[in-house]
């Protein structure tokens, strides 16, 4: 006998790391490392939770029949053609899984997203990153990788740790131009930040080789409960049910999901703040003299002169108490991601920023 082993390529996934929550010796720490919404969760989701203590002897739904009929509702799409997942994560596992092998090709961005490569290598196949253009997905680029191997392209839309976005005109362009073999995969976590766009999805009503993400994590405050949602064709839907455990979405977390979609105006209230803040945010750290591109996002990208800056000032940042995220692993080892907080944490952060340009100078 031989000793167990994993699968071949399991031991060089490289853990995905989180973004930092606490810091030593500070109080009054505020954390802006994981584009979580500042004001939590709607309070209908709280009395969701709080309803659902009661019934948790009860095995959830199998179908989560109620919260894809909600989801369709709200976003007038056929609940025949969505499927749930533990927050999109799950979603874009299912996707590697049921599509992707060994031998075949997984292509996402230079600045992609951590989990495409990682779920692109849990299911064996070869991760491929493609080249952007000023930090934005090149169409042209992600084309001319595509080869008789590639079977998934993962962009998102708005991009994290970017912020930059493409108009569904390109989008298209990047559908129409695939390889028959190779599906499209919409990542919307922050689609709802850019007013009068669909995450792709009016593209799916006519198109079976895009597939599309979204997530209960970033606007709608539930991140801690992990839920996610994905919308294709029947076909591709009928798959990914294949291999979705029948009880993936606790009860609690499918009443919660749906009562926070259901309090529009929280959502709105959410948005409305985001976008407030965002602009002044974006200004004040231009003002400073940082890089910072439109963000399309609740976040923004800062760049600064070199890396050991970036670095620098994330250590400034953290004696002050405020969390950022450092993006060397998306290789932009001269930025830094800032969650857009709320005002005082807005203001804060650009206080510190402001006293350690002022030292440095
Ligand atoms: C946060 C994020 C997700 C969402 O992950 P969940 O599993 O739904 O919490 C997906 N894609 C991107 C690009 C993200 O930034």
């Amino acid at each position: 006998m031989t000793r167990m082993e994993p699968q071949p390529g399991i031991m060089d996934i490289a853990l995905y790391v989180g973004g930092a929550s606490q810091i030593a010796g500070v109080s009054d720490v505020v954390k802006l490392s994981s584009n979580e919404n500042p004001f939590g969760p709607s309070p209908a989701a709280i009395a969701a939770v709080e309803r659902s203590a009661r019934t948790l002897h009860r095995y959830p739904s199998t179908d989560h029949a109620s919260l894809r009929a909600a989801l369709a509702e709200v976003h007038g799409l056929d609940a025949a053609r969505i499927i749930c997942g533990v927050g999109s994560d799950e979603i874009i596992h299912f996707l590697c899984q049921a599509y992707a092998g060994p031998g075949d090709e997984v292509l996402y961005t230079q600045h992609g997203f951590a989990m495409y490569r990682i779920s692109a290598m849990a299911a064996g196949a070869t991760p491929v990153e493609v080249a952007e253009r000023d930090r934005t997905v090149h169409v042209d680029a992600i084309l001319a990788a595509c080869t008789e191997h590639t079977r998934l392209v993962f962009i998102a839309n708005p991009a994290n740790p970017t912020g930059t976005f493409i108009q569904l005109g390109e989008v298209e362009r990047l559908a129409e131009g695939l390889p028959e073999q190779c599906l499209l995969v919409l990542d919307g976590a922050y689609a709802e930040f850019e007013e009068g766009y669909d995450g792709g999805a009016a593209l799916i009503e006519h198109r079976d080789n895009v597939v599309m993400t979204r997530t209960f994590s970033k606007l709608y405050g539930l991140g801690g409960l992990r839920v996610g949602w994905g919308y294709a064709s029947r076909d591709i839907i009928d798959v990914l049910n294949r291999v979705r455990g029948p009880f993936n979405l606790s009860s609690t977390a499918l009443e919660a999901a749906e009562a926070a979609l259901g309090d529009h105006a929280y959502v709105e209230k959410c948005l409305a703040e985001n976008a407030k803040m965002r602009s002044w945010l974006t200004e004040a750290l231009r003002g400073l003299g940082i890089g910072v591109d439109d963000s399309h996002a609740n976040f923004v990208l800062a760049r600064f002169s070199d890396p050991a800056e970036a670095d620098a000032c994330e250590a400034h940042l953290k004696t002050q108490g405020l969390i950022v995220r450092k993006v060397a692993g998306y290789k932009l080892p001269e930025a830094l991601r800032i969650t857009v907080g709320d005002e005082s944490a807005c203001r804060r952060v650009v206080h510190a920023i402001g006293q350690f340009k002022a030292v440095a100078e």
